[in-house]
């Protein structure tokens, strides 16, 4: 818990799996003090249910771990939600890097890092998968029509049609089937 925060939202809460303890160390401290609430992983599997237990808001993830390597993880704490993942690597580790991203990280971070650079990083990550999920859950977008569902509000090329609750549900049922709007 943090004292520094005046009228804030609760602490979002960042899992750091990460096996060279000076370096978690470093990214809890630096994370902590902007106000985050910080658990740490020292192995892959440990990594994996930790993440299920606290449901963190993001997790930085290094990418050479024993047990399962950060890839491994990756792919396993996003098989069961979308959680944003910024990885760290290794300079030398550069195509896995790549690879990281291609199954879920959300972006990397290269050793050696600064610590500010890490907590914008993680910001970062935190406020596109939230839009993110908005965007997905709220919005149905095909060609101009545009259905808001929770505001249930249709517009076509930015114009307001009004829509009785039974013509929404219907239209929002047609957009689900895609192929079959006649927009
Ligand atoms: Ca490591």
């Amino acid at each position: 818990m943090t004292s520094t925060s005046f009228g804030s939202p609760p602490a979002r809460t960042i899992l750091v799996i990460e096996d060279e303890a000076a370096i978690a160390d470093a990214i809890a401290a630096r994370l902590r003090s902007e106000g985050y609430a910080v658990e740490i992983a020292a192995d892959g599997p440990a990594g994996v249910s930790r993440c299920t237990e606290i449901q963190p808001d993001a997790v930085v993830l290094d990418l050479m771990l024993p047990g399962l390597d950060g890839l491994e993880v990756c792919e396993r704490i996003q098989a069961n939600r979308a959680v944003p993942v910024l990885m760290l690597t290794a300079r030398r580790e550069e195509s896995d890097r790549i690879k990281g991203l291609t199954i879920g990280a959300d972006d990397y971070l290269t050793k050696p890092f600064s610590p500010p650079e890490l907590v914008l990083r993680v910001a970062a990550i935190l406020r596109r998968a939230k839009a993110g999920q908005q965007e997905a859950a709220d919005v149905k977008q095909l060609g101009p029509l545009r259905i808001d569902t929770t505001a249930h509000r249709v517009t076509v090329d930015g114009r307001e049609i009004d829509l009785t609750p039974t013509e929404f549900k219907l239209l929002l049922t047609l957009a689900e089937r895609r192929g079959r709007v006649q927009a």
